[in-house]
């Protein structure tokens, strides 16, 4: 049976020489866990399997080696076409098993998925992500031992690690690193030393096209990611009516046999609900309007940190509102499309028309996602849904990435080539509609400056209280591991206010 969510969305797995112990599970994400212990050659393999039903899905033992899968794959039906006829391996994490055996870490080169993933082989264990690093992975490693989890607040009371110079040490959390996006970690278990391995890259050259072979281009490959991301009923679309959510609300309503659910959030101080409106309207959907108290919404900061684990400010700004939503969201685990990251490969937030200051941004944009967890499905996670981006999925942004910036930026128009290719099936208004961020379009970003201004904290310091304020809420909920819930955001800008002002008093 097709399931609405990933078998597993997250794991705990600990690989140890000695038999050795794993920290309990901890997680942010809802899901029941299963845990299992399981001996091979010659190591005990410990995991906490965060789940929705099914967890044997998500785990895959065979003679060469053991897999841990947390997520989903895209592309099964092509990479079932390189297994033997007959063997028809039922789950993700069967079906990387027997790729495995094939290819051994390569692979991982061959998927395209929202995933984090640990193989265990002979000798060595291996930590993978997608291309996107769209599920966070960490680990610690020391001679003889291996932790690694999909959130990093279930490695805080782990055994100090060794220093891996091949994975990105987590500030604020002494011996855990993050795995690479598109990157296989492999260590050795004898020396817990660690090789990386690049599995994607971003596309750095770009292509010329006409613009009909450009448009027809983005909305196959657009159709195809959402295709593959539907699921057995009809999805949630988070929607806001820009043209990256609609897009991908219309072409999830033309797949759907019946309507598809879209929802909009707002705040008492701004919200795009007219603009969501036209686009529900048009196609259809069953559309529902969540208005959240903006202190509310602000009480949602240490869940957003709890949730994205980034010390971002920005990030958290803009993952704010929609994390809001998420928890707001109510009902069993829903399957969410978004339209978030298509400014990325698009350059969409760049206002301006020159297009070498477009592909500069679009260039440092790509190489520096990693790491920042804005696609995490741990933000709808805490609220027990599971979230997929459309736009960042590896065929579409091996499209999108590589085409030569006049194609984004065209006859003053941001996205021009998506807008091009979604005319067809959406409202002329929305296809025309200019780029407002999640963040402006709620409020959000004044109403946490205002919290800080109120606080005494003066105007051209506020975005270095804001980078203060995630700060101290990730030293509270991911490294002391407090819940969310105990900690209130208003103590939090006091403390963040009062050493702001202690740092630029006269020492007298
Ligand atoms: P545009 O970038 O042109 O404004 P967009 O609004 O769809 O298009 P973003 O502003 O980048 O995209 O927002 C990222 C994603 O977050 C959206 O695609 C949508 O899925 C979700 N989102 C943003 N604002 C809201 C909102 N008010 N209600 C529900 N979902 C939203
Ligand atoms: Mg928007």
């Amino acid at each position: 049976m097709e399931r609405t969510l990933p078998a597993a969305t997250g794991f705990l797995a600990a690989v140890h020489q000695d038999g050795g112990r794993a920290p309990a599970p901890v997680f942010a994400s809802l899901g029941s866990c299963a845990l299992e212990r399981e001996e091979r050659h010659g190591h005990t393999l410990h995991t906490g399997l965060l789940h929705t039903g099914a967890p044997e899905a998500a785990r895959a033992y065979g003679p060469r080696c053991a897999v841990v899968f947390a997520g989903e794959l895209y592309n099964q039906a092509e990479l079932r076409s390189l297994l033997p006829p007959g063997a028809g391996p039922d789950g993700d994490a069967q079906l990387v098993r027997a790729l495995f055996d094939i290819y051994d870490l390569h692979a991982f080169r061959l998927l395209n998925g929202r995933f984090a993933a640990l193989v265990q082989g002979e000798g060595r264990v291996l930590l993978a992500t997608d291309h996107a690093g769209s599920v966070p992975l960490y680990l610690t490693a020391a001679p003889g031992r291996v932790l690694a989890a999909t959130e990093a607040k279930a490695l805080r009371t782990a055994p100090t690690g060794r220093p891996l110079p091949a994975a990105r040490p987590v500030r604020r959390l002494p011996g855990v690193h993050q795995v690479p996006a598109g990157t296989v970690l492999e260590v050795a278990l004898g020396t817990g030393g660690c090789t990386a391995h690049r599995t994607w890259a971003p596309p750095l050259s770009r292509r010329i096209l006409p613009e009909d072979e450009a448009v027809a281009a983005v909305r196959r490959a657009l159709e195809h990611a959402v295709q593959v991301r539907m699921g057995p009923e009809a999805p949630l679309v988070v929607l806001s009516g820009g043209i990256d959510s609609s897009s991908v609300a219309a072409l999830a309503a033309g797949r759907a046999a019946g309507p598809v659910d879209t929802v909009s959030m707002g705040t008492d101080e701004a919200d795009e609900f007219p603009q969501a409106r036209v686009v529900a309207a048009h196609l259809g959907t069953a559309h529902r309007e969540l208005t959240i108290p903006t202190d509310d919404l602000l009480r949602r900061l240490p869940h957003t940190v709890w949730a994205a684990e980034s010390l971002d400010p920005d990030i958290i700004e803009y993952l704010l509102p929609l994390t809001a939503l998420y928890l707001r969201l109510g009902g069993t685990g829903r399957r969410i499309l978004t339209g978030y990251g298509a400014d990325i490969p698009l350059g969409g937030m760049h206002r301006e028309d020159r297009l070498p200051a477009l592909d500069t941004a679009l260039a440092h944009d790509m190489e520096t996602f990693d790491g920042l967890n804005e696609m995490s499905p741990v933000l709808s996670g805490i609220g027990g849904h599971w979230s997929t981006h459309p736009y960042w999925d590896r065929e579409v942004l091996d499209v999108l990435v590589p085409l030569e910036a006049g194609l984004k930026r065209r006859y003053g128009q941001d996205k021009w080539v998506l807008r091009a290719a979604m005319g067809d099936v959406l409202p002329q208004e929305t296809v025309l509609r200019p780029k407002l961020g999640v963040h402006e379009g709620s409020g959000t970003t004044s109403s946490f400056s205002r919290l800080l201004t109120a606080a005494g904290v003066p105007q051209g310091r506020v975005h270095h209280a804001k980078r203060l304020v995630v700060q101290e809420l990730f030293d509270q909920v991911v490294v002391a591991g407090r819940h969310p819930d105990e900690v209130a955001t208003e103590e939090v800008v006091q403390l963040a206010a009062g050493q702001l002002e202690s740092r630029t008093q006269p020492i007298s």
